[in-house]
């Protein structure tokens, strides 16, 4: 599995086997992550507040989605602040979730080397 697929699909960034977050998905725990990898046994918060630098991510993932669609429409289409606004914000509201576990599933993959065959012992 090539480093994408395993940001994508959530998996461990040592082995991409095992899975980043608790399965199956619960609406009122979204970030909900096993203490380590099943496979092989990577830490999931290697350290306390591991997962502020995700933020960032997050920031730069919403920023760069919303805002070319905010100009879009104010731009293109001609519509009002206000009308591009609330867009913007309903689209933030629904991709929410996703962004947070897709920020820190790149977070992991950024800071956790790849280690192929990597298994506990
Ligand atoms: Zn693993």
């Amino acid at each position: 599995m090539n480093k994408f697929l395993s940001i994508w699909k959530y998996m461990c960034p040592r082995c991409r086997q095992g899975k980043l977050f608790t399965e199956p998905f619960e609406i009122g725990n979204p970030l909900s992550m096993p203490h380590s990898c099943s496979v092989c046994e990577q830490k999931f918060e290697p350290e306390p507040g591991f997962y502020y630098g995700a933020m960032f991510i997050s920031y730069i993932l919403t920023s760069s989605l919303l805002l070319p669609i905010a100009l879009f429409c104010v731009f293109y289409l001609g519509w009002s602040a206000n009308g591009a606004m609330v867009l913007i914000i309903a689209l933030g509201a629904t991709m929410f979730l996703w962004v947070m576990r897709y920020s820190r599933s790149l977070w992991i993959h950024i800071m956790v080397k790849y280690r192929p065959g990597y298994v506990k012992k």
